[in-house]
Parts: structure tokens; sequence; C-alpha cells
């Protein structure tokens, strides 16, 4: 078999060329994404049988995997509720039964009394004695070696067609190619680093991990830490950190306006806010400015609670463009919080004689089209509106600035094909992301390491902390006496409606009949209902009610989780809150507690809790803290929640696990430092060994 490498020396050998593997498991293959040999040998075990020995029958306990050997005493059929074959067997220490509900005549006659078999299954209690229900089985005559096998046998995640017998037959065969060709599974960590970090190198990592020895630590090779493992989850979060660092370099060779824009509007709209910014603002609003004054593409994350004033620093941001003569379009994940902050961007923008766009997908002929050549002309200085944006038919004509808010919801694709969008002559527009999903620095220095960060880290001084309540849900006739008694204060109150199933219109429907419900039994009460499936119109006009104080309890789904901003609103209930996010519910929860006075959030869970929602229920009782709640939901939940849903879909490694590998990060970053400074020639072939490739596919 002759061995095709491409220009990194990157073994891309397709699999169909391993021998014994036809085109039918080639393509099966491929549905998962393992083209080639490296794919084959980097598919790893998620768990390990001991087949390396055989347990006497007596020692046997339920839940057991065992290999086992006895003789047949009796092999009869039985007349239960189900037809089934028992075949009895025994050895010195104790006897088991076979149990069978498919089999064939010939099956059964093979069963004689007397002869002797070796059984690999799992062991349950059965009816009378333990027993196995279908174990592989084999008749053996005494001349078979004393171990069964001389590793631990793996189990490989799978697709369907594939069996695990011709997982371990593919992964021999690359496991031999290996062995006879080492040069084909380069080793692209640097001799030192291994020493520094006390890695394995890669070949014998990876043969271990498909082919552990007996007595392998099985508990820390389940759970992702044994050091074979560790190294390559090393050398994958290296060439992560690697690939981002090169998207950072790439845009240092890209131009961007540089948006001098002398201050002018920017010190009218501080002048005219009825408040001044806080120190945190002013120090992030100082950092943007700097970036934007620069000629190459900035790209900003810009991290800050709930509540911190993430909008009042973007405008800031924004004003500075439109100085410098160019165009700046900010773009909301949700039509409801584009509207907002068009409504806050005309309030502050108006008085200084700025006019403000509106565009989404909804709006449809003349309307549209003469708002498209404005921007295409450059004469609509700014724009507000959704992913519709950034759409094929939307062009600008002089775009300096994208302001994203709720980056959570945008994966790293989304972020290049804005750039791509905005570019024009060679030069491509500054990028602003903002977030409140307070996501740790460890984290973010990994999963963001393309972006700069910034952190709004103090809120708006005289904020009350929220108090929050965990109660059950048969407290609810209290919970709605307390909604009665905030809104006879004059205050306003949320509702939110969460199913366990997974259905927005299950969902509406929820928020619905609850609106109903409250109607009847808070009658002195106007109440507003808002879902994801109202028109955008009826949505805004309800949104805009309660603003205006002329709604007392809004009902609503998890819509209004994003940058909803009333600040009379001191109430809020959240159903069913042990099925969110910790993100999530501090993202609700920071819909109230905006104005001076205490606020209150009620979790109104569906008992029985579980040890692990009580738990994560108790950190919402105890802390307002963005950065705290995300570090323990990191802990109690896994990175993917703390990133946001979408965005795991983005950050999917083949070994690593942001969560269980958090420990690593510094150094990784450490170690990808040093191989760009001291080993650069590395770099690409460690990205296209985990990264490239996958793109590749993508693409095509
Ligand atoms: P977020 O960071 O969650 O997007 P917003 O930008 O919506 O927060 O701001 C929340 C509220 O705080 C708004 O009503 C805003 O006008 C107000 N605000 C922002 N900055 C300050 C400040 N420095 N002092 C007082 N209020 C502020
Ligand atoms: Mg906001």
């Amino acid at each position: 078999m002759k061995a095709e490498e491409n220009d990194l020396g990157l073994d891309v050998t397709l699999v169909t060329t391993l021998r014994g593997i036809g085109t039918r498991n080639a393509e099966r293959l491929a549905r998962i994404g393992i083209h080639t040999l490296q794919d084959v040998l980097f598919h790893l075990p998620f768990r390990y049988q001991d087949r390396t020995r055989i347990m006497p029958l007596g020692e046997l306990q339920p839940g057991d995997q065992a290999v086992i050997e006895g003789v047949v005493e009796s092999a009869d059929i039985h007349f239960g509720r189900r037809r089934s074959l028992l075949v009895r067997i025994a050895d010195a220490s104790g006897s088991l039964t076979l149990r069978f509900f498919h089999f064939s005549a010939a099956q059964q006659a093979g069963f004689a009394s007397g002869s002797k078999l070796r059984c690999f299954g799992e062991v349950r209690k059965g009816p009378g004695t333990l027993e196995m229900v279908h174990p592989e089985y084999s008749r053996i005559d005494g001349q078979q070696p004393m171990v069964a096998a001389e590793t631990l046998t793996p189990v490989y995640p799978t697709t369907e067609g594939m069996h695990q017998l011709s997982w371990r037959n593919i992964t021999d065969k690359a496991l031999a190619i290996l062995a006879a060709q080492p040069h084909r599974l380069p080793e692209w960590l640097p001799h030192s680093l291994l020493q520094r970090y006390r890695l394995p190198d890669l070949a014998s990592a990876v043969r271990y991990l498909h082919r552990p020895p007996a007595d392998a630590p099985q508990v820390q090779l389940l759970e992702g830490r044994h050091p074979a493992q560790r190294r390559l989850v090393f050398e994958e979060l290296v060439a992560h950190q690697l690939s981002l660092g090169q998207l950072r370099l790439r845009r240092r060779q890209v131009t961007a306006p540089e948006l001098d824009g002398g201050g002018v509007l920017r010190q009218q709209f501080l002048a005219h806010l009825p408040f001044a910014l806080t120190t945190a603002q002013s120090l992030v609003a100082k950092e943007i400015s700097r970036d934007l004054n620069g000629n190459h593409p900035a790209m900003r994350l810009l991290q800050g609670d709930v509540g911190s004033g993430k909008t009042v620093v973007a405008a800031l941001a924004a004003l500075q463009a439109l100085e410098a003569g160019y165009q700046v379009a900010l773009m909301a994940p949700t039509e409801l919080l584009a509207e907002q902050h068009l409504r806050s961007f005309r309030r502050w923008l108006s008085p200084l004689g700025i006019e403000v766009s509106w565009l989404t997908s909804r709006q449809k002929g003349k309307a549209r089209e003469a708002l498209l050549n404005a921007l295409a002309e450059g004469k609509a200085s700014l724009v507000v509106g959704t992913q519709a944006l950034f759409q094929e038919d939307v062009s600008f004509g002089r775009l300096g600035l994208v302001i994203i808010d709720e980056q959570h919801r945008f994966g790293v694709h989304q972020r290049m094909a804005l750039r791509h969008k905005g570019s024009s002559g060679g030069s491509v527009p500054h990028q602003l992301i903002m977030t409140a999903t307070p996501i740790p620095r460890t984290l973010a220095m990994t999963a963001y390491a393309d972006l700069d960060l910034s952190v709004i880290d103090q809120l708006p001084p005289g904020r009350v902390p929220v108090e929050t309540v965990v109660l059950p849900a048969t407290r609810r006739a209290d919970v709605i006496e307390r909604v009665r008694a905030a809104c006879a204060r004059g205050r306003q109150a949320y509702w939110v409606c969460t199913l366990i199933e997974e259905s927005e219109v299950l969902e509406c429907e929820a928020a619905e009949d609850t609106a109903v419900q409250l109607g009847q039994l808070l009658p002195e009460l106007r109440i507003g209902l808002v879902h994801g499936r109202l028109k955008a119109v009826d949505k805004e006009a309800v949104m805009q009610a309660f603003q205006r104080q002329e709604l007392d309890l809004l009902v609503a789904t998890t819509v209004i989780e994003v940058g909803v901003d009333v600040p009379n609103a001191s109430l809020m209930i959240i159903e069913n809150p042990e099925r969110l996010g910790l993100a999530q519910l501090h993202q609700l929860r920071g819909r109230v507690g905006r104005g001076a006075t205490k606020s209150h959030c009620v979790l109104m869970y569906q008992p029985p809790l579980s040890t692990n929602a009580r738990e994560r229920l108790a950190v919402m009782r105890e802390s307002n803290d963005g950065f705290l709640i995300a570090e323990r939901d990191l802990e109690l939940r896994g990175a993917g929640e703390v990133l946001g849903t979408r965005q795991t879909g983005e950050m999917q490694f083949r070994i690593a696990n942001l969560v269980r590998d958090q420990g690593l990060l510094d150094e990784v970053r450490e170690a990808a430092a040093s191989i760009l400074q001291e080993f650069p020639e590395r770099v690409a072939p460690l990205v296209q060994r985990w990264i490239g490739a996958r793109e590749q596919y993508i693409d095509a």
C-alpha cells in the first residue's frame, strides 16, 4: 500500500486503501468524518471491556462485564412470557444461566451437556440465578490459551452498520501500519515540550488508547484523564490555539479604515446622558476607541454582566465611526432586542441630528429597496437590525464598524462571514462583539483566542442586588399573591414560562394558558403576553406598552431573555428554572433590578429536584455575580451551556473537552506560544492535522 502525502507531510491516505475495508464501510466511515489513516487512529474508544481474565462464576456480580468459562449442565426451552432457551453452565466455583430469545435448532443442538463454553457478556440478576442474555460465546476444547485477550478490549463510538468487530479489525490494520511505518503519523510536538509537560509521544499514546494493557487504569481512562488521553487533548488544544492565533495574525495583514473622528459627537452625546459613565465603562470605551483608531480591523469581545451598560459603550463606538464619515451596522440576534436598540439609539442620537435606519427580513418592497440603495451608496449612516443586515442583497458603501450584540448566539464562522461582508477595496470594517454571557477568563482565552477581550466589571451605581427565592410549584398560590401585592404598589412584574419539553410551540401555548389563568386570578391587573410566535409588530406593541407602564404583568417565554430594559419592573417569576442553564437564568433575572428599588426573583421549580438541580438553584439564590455563576455553571453543567448552545456546534473538538480539560489551558497557551517562537514550521502541520482537514470537508 502506497502512502500519499500532501505538501505538509500529512498522511492523507484514504481509508479505502486499508486492505479489507470495503467501499461500503468506507462510506459509513466517511459519514462520521473518517477519511484518512490518521482519522482512524484518532477515533478513540470511549470505554473498554476487560476480557483479559476469566472470571470464576462464583465471583460474578450483577452489572459485571466478564469473560467466563463453564461446562454445559443443561439446555432447555422455557415457555414463559417469551419463549427462551436457557443454558445452564457451571465451573468449580458456581453456576450461571445463558438466556437466548432468538436461537436456531442447530444452535440449541450445539449446547450438548458436558461441552465447554467460553462466553462474554453482561451479568444480570435472573429469576433464580445470575444470567447473561445473548452473550458472545464459543465452544472450547481445552487447547485455548489461559488468557482470553492480551489487552483491554476497546469499545468504539460507532455508526449504523459498523460493528465493534469491524472497528477492531480496522484499527488493528491501522495500528499495524503505524508500527511498520512510524513516519505516517509524525510527531509535531517538540521533544522539549513533551518533556516539560511529561507527555508521552504521539504514537505510543495512540497505541495505548486503542489497545491498553490488561492492568491499565480503567477509571482514569473512562474519565479521560489518562496521560495518553491528555497528550492528545493537549495537542488538539495547542492546534486550536495556533489556528485562532493565525486568524489574529492574518488580521494584522489586512487594513481597516482609521476611524479618527475628532470626538465632537461623542462629547455632545455624553453631555446629554442623564448619568456619568462608570469607571469600567470609560476604560473599555477607551480601549475600543484606540482599536478604531488603528488601521487594522479590530475584533474585540466586550463582556459585561446584564445591566452593566454595554449599549452606551456601543453608542460611543458608533459615534466615533460616524464622526469619521463611515457607516455603522448594529446587529442583534432577535427582533425584540434589535427594536430596543433602535429605540435607545433614536432617543440618544436624534438630538445630535443622526438618523437611525432599521432593517429586518420582514421589510419588503419599495421601502426596503430604498434603504438598500441608501446603504449601498453610503448615505444611511447608522443601521440597526437582525441577521438580515448581512444577507446577500445588502451591501454597504462605507462600512467602518460592525457591532454585534449578544455574541453567544453567533459562532466563529458567522464572525468571519460578517468580516467578508463589509470589506471593500481591500479594507475591512472593525468589529465589536458584545456579550452578557460572562465567560470565565481561561475559557474565553481559548474559545475566543482570535479576539481581543474587554470586560465591564462593574454595575452602574445605585443598583440593589436582586433577591432570589427558590420555591416549589406547590406554592403557586402564594407566588400569585406576591405578584398582586407588587403590582398594587405600582411596580411591574414578569412571569416567565419555560417548559420541560424543548418545543417552541408548546412553550408558547403554555404561556398563553398561563396568561389566561393569571387573568382570572388577578382580574385587577393589566396583563400582556409575548412569545416567539407573535408577529413582530404585536410583540413590539406589547413590549412598548409594558415599557410605558400600561401593563402591570408581562407573561412571556424566554424571548425576553436578552437585553429588555424596564427599570420599573421589580419582580420576576420563573417557572421550571431547573431546566435552564445558570447563565440563562442569570440573563433572565437581569431583566429586574434595573431601577433603584429592591427587586425579587422567584424560581418556582417542579418538585422533586435532583441534587444537581438543587445545587444549581442554590447558586442563583446565593449570587448575583455573573462571572461567579458562570464558573459554577461550568462545573455543574458543561462548557457548551456556558458558551451558549449554538456555540457548541462551533466549538467541537475531536478529543478535547473544555470543561474536563480546563486545567490544561494555561499550559496549552504557553506551549502554543513557544511553538510559534521556536518551531514556526510546525504550526501549519499541527493546524492542518486537527482543524484544517475538517474545514476542507465543511467547504466541500
Ligand atoms: P447591558 O449591558 O445589559 O446591555 P444596558 O446597556 O441595557 O445593559 O444598560 C442597562 C441600563 O443601565 C440602561 O437603562 C442604561 O441606560 C443604564 N445605564 C448604563 N450605564 C449607566 C451608568 N453609567 N449609570 C447609570 N445608568 C446606566
Ligand atoms: Mg444589552
